[in-house]
């Protein structure tokens, strides 16, 4: 195949960006050595990127910067919004604006509740958009929960928030404000987040709880898609004489057990203790993480982790939401409980941990991935027509 100069320019700017995402900081050298660049070809690239504005060039403080590294150092530009992102929950939607390069976790600085209508949801992001000062962003990435198919920027099923099914609320939004977005699936939106921020785990499963119960698969620093949307979807696996039923219409689905609700539902039920917080259910967790109502909670969940472990050829587990917020020794018994179920542990390690979710990282790792990047005209990021 022989390569068009104009995709190779592509090819060669994407590969440049990501270096410079990923690294944070350096050399214009540095950089075309890493890329396996010339030089001038390079250079030019990043004289591209900055006339953009996506990336910026700084001397490096004297004394602050690293040894034996004093110059120009090129970075994402991080001083100027960008970009719209919003978290569709299911109780609350969060909305930040962020610049090219931001570092933060947790910038989210408009909270709302979840509205029940995809009209009253546009309403509201455009509103929320004017209060976060964001003059001209260049583009917008939401996370929805349930199965969102990327390609097509469709809700296709959304158990725990029904109105969104059927629902294209990227589309509906580009249209509100006039600029390009994208509807990203959540978990797989932590997936992209994990990967940007420790890049390092490069092949793994993200397992998040909270009201419902999912999973991301990310293998060789690609977060997995599928050949449908489910892809992840391990809380909708069914556990056998378990009885509850579970919004998605099924009975005895996993998240019914280990999620958010069906934990504390479980705990009420074993202290008979009918109003018991999430604060109670953590400190009895961390007393004592062998507890019955606890084990018969998330022993189905590790198997159903397990089972997915095996059939990817995966050894690592990413753990985030609720999960996260359980104690050390309760994580660690389902770690165990994870590993007992697993092939890849009789002759290796499975390594199971907790991690903070990095939901906004994430879409903004959305947003570069779909829309920065595939852009053949820097003078125009994100140009509509190239994200329609
Ligand atoms: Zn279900």
């Amino acid at each position: 195949v022989r390569a068009l100069p104009a995709t190779l320019r592509l090819l060669n700017q994407r590969r440049l960006l990501e270096l410079i995402l990923r690294v944070g900081d350096a050399s214009r050298a540095e950089l075309a050595d890493a890329a396996g660049m010339s030089r001038p070809t390079a250079g030019k690239i990043v004289d591209e990127l900055m006339a953009a504005g996506v990336v910026e060039e700084r001397e490096a403080s004297p004394g602050g910067g690293r040894l034996g590294r004093p110059g120009r150092r090129v970075r994402p530009e991080e001083r100027t919004l960008r970009f719209l992102l919003i978290e569709v929950g299911v109780r609350r939607t969060r909305l930040a604006a962020t610049p090219v390069g931001a570092a933060e976790d947790e910038p989210w600085t408009v909270s709302y509740a979840t509205p029940h209508s995809e009209e009253g949801f546009v309403r509201h992001v455009v509103q929320a958009r004017a209060a976060l000062g964001l003059r001209r962003p260049w583009a917008f990435a939401l996370s929805v929960p349930g199965v969102v198919d990327e390609e097509g920027g469709v809700s296709l099923y959304n158990p725990n928030l029904h109105w969104t099914e059927g629902t294209r609320l990227a589309a509906r939004l580009q249209h509100a404000l006039g600029i390009p977005g994208c509807m990203l699936q959540e978990i797989r939106t932590l997936a992209r987040g994990h990967i940007a921020a420790v890049p390092e785990d490069r092949d793994f499963l993200l397992v998040d709880a909270d009201e419902g119960l999912g999973a991301a698969a990310v293998l060789g620093g690609q977060v997995f898609q599928g050949a449908l949307p489910v892809a992840g979807e391990l809380g909708h696996t069914r556990i056998r004489d378990n009885p509850r039923r579970c919004g998605c219409g099924a009975t005895g689905c996993a998240e019914t057990l280990a999620a958010r609700p069906g934990l504390l539902a479980a705990f009420r039920h074993a202290t008979g203790r009918a109003r018991a917080e999430w604060s109670e259910l953590r400190d009895e967790a961390a007393r004592d993480p062998g507890a019955r109502w606890l084990a018969a909670a998330l022993d189905p969940c590790a198997d159903v982790v397990s089972g997915a472990l095996n059939v990817l050829g995966l050894d690592r587990v990413v753990l985030t939401g609720a999960f996260a917020d359980l104690p050390v020794s309760a994580i660690a018994r389902l770690g165990d409980a994870i590993s007992g179920g697993s092939l890849a542990a009789r002759f290796g390690k499975i390594r199971v941990t907790t991690a903070p979710r990095r939901r906004a990282r994430g879409l903004l790792a959305g947003i570069i991935d779909r829309l920065l990047i595939p852009t053949a005209d820097w003078t125009a990021p994100c140009s509509p027509s190239l994200a329609a």
